[in-house]
């Protein structure tokens, strides 16, 4: 992997637009209410790190892969097991006991050829999440741990990129969604990390439906469509059957943006 954050762009022999293939391809997601073919342009010149690629990152991905953002970088590392298959749409029966992140690279390879597609087959520590987030556009954050939600948080504030978190527990599902130097961002949030609970119940339907709202997120800002979630959580409670969206408010003493 390199460090040449637009090594998918356009040379200057390669005029900035969509192809006939292209145009046919996204048609369905072009026209009013939906993307200029200038925000499709913007996709496709558009880099995006989801990590991890599981219930919620997975379909996350696989929206963005699909919606022809030009490089999509997975992260996630072990191995597919069965209590995974009640909600990673990425990965089938077939994958049980494969390496998760070169699997559903693969898969989504299948999903659209018009893209790129790379795989980080681990979690990216401190240093290599930086790295990652120098290279992106935003960060897609759906790991279930707070200590590597936080750290992709700093890595995204510190590239000045957009982050959205995507969280999940029960039934429930959130976004926050990040503009490093204008909304609050994770720290401000949770300036103590909280108390984790490995082994949470979950329901895929949540993290499916949670990962797509990333997504839906995540095209808007990158492509400039629509008013995307900045500096709001959004908390879809299924068992009710309730949303609800909450403005946050910046910390000024926040160790990660007070400064940006
Ligand atoms: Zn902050």
């Amino acid at each position: 992997m390199t460090d040449d954050r637009n090594s998918h762009h356009p040379t200057l022999a390669e005029p900035l637009q969509l192809t006939p293939e292209e145009l046919e391809r996204y048609d369905r997601q072009l026209g009013p209410g939906v993307l200029s073919e200038a925000g499709q342009l913007r996709l496709k010149q558009a880099t995006a790190l989801v990590t991890r690629v599981g219930g919620m990152g997975g379909p996350a991905a696989q929206m963005l892969a699909m919606a022809g953002v030009g490089t999509v970088i997975i992260a996630h590392g072990g191995e597919m097991i069965s209590p995974d298959l009640n909600r990673q749409v990425l990965g089938s029966e077939q994958v049980l006991g494969k390496p998760r992140a070169p699997e559903f690279a693969a898969y989504l390879r299948t999903m659209n050829r018009l893209i790129e597609v790379e795989a980080v087959d681990h979690e990216p520590d401190d240093e290599e999440a930086r790295r990652l987030a120098r290279r992106c556009d935003i960060v897609l954050s759906c790991p279930p741990t707070f200590t590597e939600r936080l750290r992709l948080n700093r890595a995204a504030v510190e590239a000045g990129i957009p982050l959205i978190d995507a969280a999940q527990w029960g039934m429930t599902g959130t976004l926050i969604v990040v503009k490093p130097g204008e909304t609050a961002c994770l720290q401000c949030v949770y300036p103590v990390e909280p108390p984790f609970e490995e082994l949470f119940p979950v329901v895929g339907a949540i993290s499916c439906a949670t990962g797509a709202l990333a997504a839906l997120e995540a095209v808007k800002i990158l492509s400039g469509t629509g008013d995307p979630l900045f500096g709001q959580l959004l908390t879809y409670d299924g068992f009710v059957g309730r949303p609800s969206v909450v403005k946050l408010r910046r910390n000024p003493s926040c160790p990660v943006c007070a400064h940006c």
